[in-house]
């Protein structure tokens, strides 16, 4: 059966962000975080895709996301697991060569257990606690946490040093960030002068990247830039006024589209779709779209969202239904059922990037990709 909308993404505008991120960072390694199913890319088609590219490292949240990379990626890729992980997650992790993330205890006396019942070495990243307070060893911790990994040398491989920002992409979080960048500092020289360091050391996501080169290190882990879009319009606007730039140098790779359904003549003076939302006052033609909130298109964009129609903006008239929208289509030319539809992407002159979907529904480009359904067909073009 058809799918009632596609994702299309552009393999061609990927390889030209790639080109950019390699050349702005000056060819450090760059791990793809492609989390939250690649951002709602889809981890099937983007794995390969960036791939395509000269990507061989990718970031992931847990061992379901990293399970589906490993499926899809040459064998010559790395696979680096930041968060969630069971027991049997950490077995499989270790039997397949994935690399994870330590920030307590429990987990690192897991993988020394488990590493020697497979007789295996767990290839793992030590997460610091530097002031986010999420996931990360305290600094009353490390003399423990050296001794222990120095204990467990036989069983492990120190391949990294790590920690993550609380907010790099706004500029009113800069003191809580300054603070973390000395603990980080602080953090290391203890490693140092114990005579144990990791084979690379990272700390930056893309907002991190962009805003403080003094952390850059060893590797970059970069997710929403590849994807062609910014952390925040304030990172953009600090790398455009720097490089005395007009235009973002990366693109969206990304489109959703649908077709027309249905078409509806409305009298004047009759409600339209569920409840009283919305009051015909003139005689209008409408478009019906199978997309609702169930394929991620929020119930916030009732009455207010935008699509594209044969290159005309059209607004949503009434409420998003679950799987369902109406658009006023009225005295548009030559209108007719199958007519292609974007929610996201390009018709002629206009654009509608998800930023602006996303303002519209009060998200973010982070949360409104990864609500893009993974039941959506991805097809790459
Ligand atoms: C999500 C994430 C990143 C990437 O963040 P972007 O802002 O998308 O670049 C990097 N590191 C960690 C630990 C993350 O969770």
């Amino acid at each position: 059966m058809e799918a009632s909308s596609h994702i299309i993404l552009n393999k061609e505008l990927l390889k030209g962000n790639w080109e950019f991120l390699r050349a702005y960072f000056q060819g450090k390694k760059i791990s793809a975080v492609v989390k939250g199913n690649a951002y709602g890319h889809g981890i099937e088609a983007y794995v390969p895709m960036a791939e395509a590219c000269g990507v061989d490292h990718f970031s992931v949240f847990n061992a379901g996301e990293a399970y589906r990379v490993h499926e899809v990626a040459a064998p010559g890729s790395t696979i680096m697991v930041m968060g969630a992980l069971d027991e049997a997650d950490i077995e499989w992790a270790i039997e397949n060569g994935i690399e994870f993330y330590v920030f307590n205890f429990q987990r690192l006396d897991a993988a020394v257990r488990i590493a020697q019942k497979l007789a295996k070495k767990a290839i793992i990243h030590i997460e610091l606690e530097t002031g986010m307070y999420r996931t990360g060893f305290e600094e009353q911790e490390i003399a423990t946490l050296i001794e222990k990994l120095r204990a467990a040398s036989g069983d492990i491989v120190f391949r990294g040093l790590c920690m993550h920002f609380a907010g790099a992409e706004h500029i009113t979080n800069y003191v809580r960030i300054r603070k973390q960048k000395i603990n980080f500092k602080m953090a290391l020289k203890k490693f140092r002068q114990a005579g144990l360091m990791p084979e690379m050391i990272h700390a930056c996501c893309s907002a991190a990247a962009i805003r403080y080169p003094d952390m850059h290190y060893d590797m970059l882990r970069i997710g929403i830039l590849q994807y062609g879009f910014w952390p925040s319009p304030e990172i953009l606007i600090e790398y455009l006024s720097k490089h005395e730039a007009v235009m973002s140098p990366l693109k969206r790779i990304i489109s959703w589209e649908s077709m027309i359904m249905g078409l509806k003549e409305v009298p004047p003076g009759e409600f339209v779709g569920y409840g009283a939302s919305y009051f015909s006052h003139q005689a209008m033609q409408l478009a019906l779209v199978p997309i609702g909130y169930a394929h991620g298109f929020s119930r916030s964009l009732s009455n207010s969202g935008i699509v594209l129609i044969n290159g005309y903006r059209v607004p949503v008239v009434g409420m998003v239904n679950m799987n369902c929208i109406a658009v006023d289509v009225t005295g548009l030319p030559a209108v007719a059922i199958n007519d292609k539809v974007t929610m996201i992407g390009r018709q002629g002159e206009h654009e509608i990037s998800v930023a602006s979907f996303g303002e519209m529904s009060n998200q973010l480009n982070y949360e409104l990709l990864t609500r893009l359904p993974t039941h959506i067909p991805r097809y790459v073009q």
